[in-house]
């Protein structure tokens, strides 16, 4: 595993001799499930191959050194953890130390190398803080068994919402830490439960491609939290919870309010149909979900954008089985699921789709559902 051999180097480098130890965490994908989780949704992701991993030492002075190829050195107190006073990078690690608050907890040297890219719509983020979550928790023995890692993504959630500042939700993170190789994780955002559902796509001679539409950062900070409004609204007018209590939408006098709502409706009966095939073994019948996925996103929800609308048409007009945007859209990576041996040529139509449009040049990468987050230095 690269990533874990190239932190005990960066270590060696940084800090000189050995770390008690080196964790790693993985990015992940989601497969489908699109802004449904601030509506108790469901979702299912998978974790991909593509690791973030941390080498720790313990300190006893109360310093924290964090070292992480291409950003800045930072050196912080744990006093200034719990002060929250950590800028740039270093609140991801740090914040994990605050949300923890583990007593027993006074200092560490810590490097990072990861191969999950960062911004490209794989969670390097959530990577990040679950392999310092189960590094910290594990130097001072804590449960690292199921429950004990929901428990740390909870608090990896909670540093990247509250320490970092970034309003996500949690799929990221428990994905990261309690995924099982060869399976997507059917996430129920309202109750927390998780399922092991099997998806081993090579096995069935398909391949999960990422497109990173490589799209320019678009100003669209408010844009997701207008959606997120619009589903509260929708749910205040229908006189439930939350939309996972709704079938029909059809009550919802505004048209704009009602097709957002229809969204958030159709996605969750979407991540169930695809449970259904999963458990069946029909990998293919992924496909059409996923279309279906991108078209509601697309029209219904009006997340999607010109670079991910060209790659996912061009993706599925070169052969592929289904393709969605993925992430919070405006932007960032898009799935299509393929034949093993039709990769090349979809990567090719879209590469083509995205120049004819004079679109940045988008980027390829084939991901297989790994395991969560582990310890990496034993065998
Ligand atoms: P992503 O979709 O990849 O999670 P985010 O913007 O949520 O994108 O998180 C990216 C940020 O996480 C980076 O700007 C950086 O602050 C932090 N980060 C991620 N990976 C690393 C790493 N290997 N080393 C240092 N910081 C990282
Ligand atoms: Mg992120």
């Amino acid at each position: 595993m690269s990533a874990c051999a190239d932190t005990r180097t960066l270590f060696a480098h940084c800090f000189g001799g050995s770390p008690d130890g080196v964790w790693c965490a993985p990015g992940r994908v989601n497969l489908i499930g699109e802004h449904v989780d601030y509506a108790d949704g469901l979702c299912l992701p998978m974790a991909i191959e593509q690791r973030t991993a941390v080498a720790v030492r313990r300190r006893a002075d109360g310093v924290v050194r964090l070292r992480s190829a291409g950003f800045a050195d930072t050196d912080v107190t744990v006093a200034d953890v719990a002060a929250r006073a950590v800028p740039g990078w270093a609140a991801y690690a740090a914040g994990v130390v605050w949300a923890l608050a583990l007593p027993d907890f006074a200092g560490a040297d810590l490097t990072v190398t990861s191969d999950v890219p960062v911004g490209a719509g794989l969670s390097s983020s959530a990577a990040l803080e679950c392999a310092v979550a189960l590094a910290v928790a594990e130097l001072c023995g804590r449960d690292t068994g199921d429950a004990g890692r929901a428990t740390l993504a909870s608090a990896c959630t909670r540093a990247e919402n509250d320490f970092v500042g970034v309003p996500t939700g949690s799929m990221d993170q428990q994905i990261s830490l309690r995924a099982r190789a060869g399976h997507a994780l059917l996430l129920d955002c309202r109750t927390g439960g998780i399922r092991h559902v099997p998806f081993d796509p090579a096995a069935h001679d398909l391949a999960v491609l990422v497109i990173d539409t490589a799209a320019p950062h678009r100003l669209v900070d408010g844009q997701y939290a207008q959606r997120r409004r619009a589903v509260e609204e929708a749910a205040r007018q229908l006189g439930v919870a939350s939309l996972r209590d709704v079938e029909d939408v059809s009550a919802l006098r505004d048209p704009i309010l009602r097709r957002r709502a229809r969204h958030v409706v159709t996605e969750i009966g979407r991540v169930r149909e695809a449970v259904t095939a999963l458990d069946a073994g029909d990998v293919r019948s992924l496909g059409p979900v996923l279309d279906a996925s991108h078209r509601s996103l697309r029209e219904d929800f009006e997340v999607s954008s010109v670079e991910l609308d060209s790659a996912v048409d061009a993706a599925r007009d070169a052969g592929a089985l289904g393709a969605r945007m993925v992430g919070g859209g405006f932007g960032g990576s898009a799935l299509a699921l393929c034949e093993a041996g039709a990769v090349e040529q979809i990567s090719r139509a879209v590469l083509t789709a995205a120049a004819r449009r004079g679109l940045p040049r988008p980027r390829f990468r084939t991901v297989t559902p790994a395991a969560g987050a582990r310890r990496c230095d034993r065998p």
